[in-house]
């Protein structure tokens, strides 16, 4: 989507706040244990450009994305730390990998085969391990080691740059299936026949609450943004996460409407008494979800309620007095001494804060500060 940039609605990106929560995870870990910056959907909606290179100015080490073309996006954009794509690439463009010194995900002796076959030289890769995720890697030792073996026995091919894996409860208080995932990855990766240069499990909530299973490399994403992978307060951060993203508007229009006057599509909403109401030009077209009616948003450092449905590129609210065209509008961020956080938000909408974030579509522009 073209981004809009002359309507009053954007996404504004604190770069001091992704500085400190990337330089605290730096000085959480031992020293010599290198932190990926996760940037893989468009930086979890703040911009992915922009923030890969303030990351790796702030000291990360390296870049985690998804795709093949996220990382070819930061390649070409001027970016020289490794960048790691997690998850499975098609064979056929593995050329684009090794040429681009992309480093890929591997998940089965079949893919190392076709890349073989078709010829690929000098691809850095990371090895994945389903140590109880159930999503990519190898899930037997037999057939991890086969693997290996075959990448020893094709030193032209591939450079074994990392052994990883992932986990699916790593923000649960309960560690029953956590500690059960550790012992996998351990039998996984114990006496394998090559060594790696990189070993990995930690994505952010391992990163604060497993600390001595950084290893030597962790996967820092949702922290990066300074939002706790949990969703709640629960368990506690080890230092504070400061959130990076905010987003803004402005009431474009602003009216009195009678007792008994409906707003909005399916005229959902009817007014009690005479009210003020104001128009937002942000609507679930910009990653504003249709089920955020009803939430309260700041204006003026008070609490405004959404008012009927929200529209594909616009909203109402209803105001607490006539307040003019042009008044700041806050959906997400601070505004007074008042805060919506992102989590705030996915606790109303059923969902959790990872996609209020990555809806967040390219029509809203993103602002630096
Ligand atoms: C997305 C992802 C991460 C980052 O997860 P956060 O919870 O945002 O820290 C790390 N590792 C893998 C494999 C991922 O897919």
């Amino acid at each position: 989507m073209l981004p809009s940039t002359h309507r009053p609605a954007y996404v504004e990106v604190s770069l001091d706040n992704l500085k400190h929560n990337l330089q605290s995870e730096i000085k959480s870990v031992p020293e010599g244990t290198a932190v990926f910056a996760v940037v893989k959907a468009n930086a979890y909606g703040h911009g992915l450009v922009r923030v890969a290179k303030a990351e790796v100015e702030y000291g990360a080490s390296g870049l985690c994305v998804t795709t093949l073309d996220e990382a070819l996006e930061i390649r070409n954009a001027g970016v020289k730390v490794p960048i790691l794509v997690l998850s499975i690439t098609p064979v056929e463009h593995a050329i684009l990998a090794v040429n681009n010194d992309i480093s890929l995900t591997i998940g089965s002796l079949d893919w190392l085969k076709q890349a073989v076959n078709e010829d690929i030289s000098k691809l850095k890769i990371h090895i994945g391990i389903d140590s109880g995720m159930g999503r990519i890697g190898f899930r037997e030792k037999a057939d991890l080691v086969e693997a290996c073996n075959f990448i020893k026995d094709n030193p032209d091919s591939f450079i074994p740059e990392g052994l990883f894996t992932h986990f699916a409860t790593a923000d649960n208080p309960d560690e029953t299936y956590f500690l059960k995932q550790v012992k996998r990855f351990k039998e996984m990766k114990a006496d394998l026949p090559i060594d790696f240069k990189y070993v990995h499990c930690a994505n952010t909530a391992t990163a604060l609450w497993h600390k001595d299973l950084a290893i030597n490399m962790v996967r820092f994403g949702i922290g990066l943004y300074g939002l706790n992978p949990s969703g709640t307060d629960i368990p506690e951060v080890p230092f504070e996460l400061k959130p990076a993203l905010s987003l803004h508007s402005q009431l474009v229009f602003v009216k009195k409407i009678d007792k008994g006057e409906k707003v909005g599509y399916g005229a959902t909403y009817t007014s009690e008494k005479p009210e003020w109401i104001g128009t937002v030009p942000i609507g679930y077209a910009d990653g504003w979800l249709r089920r955020m009616q009803g939430y309260d948003i700041l204006i003026n450092g008070q609490k405004c309620p959404i008012v009927g449905r929200i529209c594909m590129d616009q909203f109402m609210v209803k105001l607490p007095e006539e307040l003019p065209v042009g008044t700041k509008v806050t959906l997400i961020g601070k505004d007074g001494d008042k805060e919506i956080t992102a989590t705030d938000a996915a606790q109303y909408a059923g969902t959790i804060n990872y996609e209020i974030l990555c809806c967040l579509t390219d029509r809203l522009p993103r602002i630096y500060k």
